[in-house]
């Protein structure tokens, strides 16, 4: 059986609280995701080791996030632990 989403509002506020923390990281000029590191993301949740990834819909069933645009957040991270977050770059002398 698939694992199902939260619930709606439980993904909205998921969201708001992902995308504030993101548009912070924007604001302070972090450097973009490299794209290795969204390719070993994605990898991991393709393998579904979590058992919580949903092929059909390519979302999350942890937290409702659509997987692409997650994996290509500096300061997400998976919510099962498989993935940490960026450190933000150490501050330039
Ligand atoms: S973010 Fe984590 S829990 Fe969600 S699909 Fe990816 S590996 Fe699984």
């Amino acid at each position: 059986m698939e694992p199902r989403p939260p619930g709606f509002f439980q993904m909205v506020r998921t969201f708001l609280r992902a995308s504030t923390r993101e548009s912070a990281a924007i604001l302070r000029g972090d450097p973009e995701m490299p794209a290795e590191e969204i390719a070993r993301r994605y990898a991991i949740c393709r393998s579904n080791i979590c058992g919580q990834y949903m092929p059909l819909d390519d979302r999350c069933a942890a937290c409702g996030c659509n997987v692409p645009k997650k994996i290509a957040w500096r300061t997400a991270a998976c919510p099962d632990g498989y993935w940490p977050a960026l450190p933000p770059p150490p501050p330039a002398c």
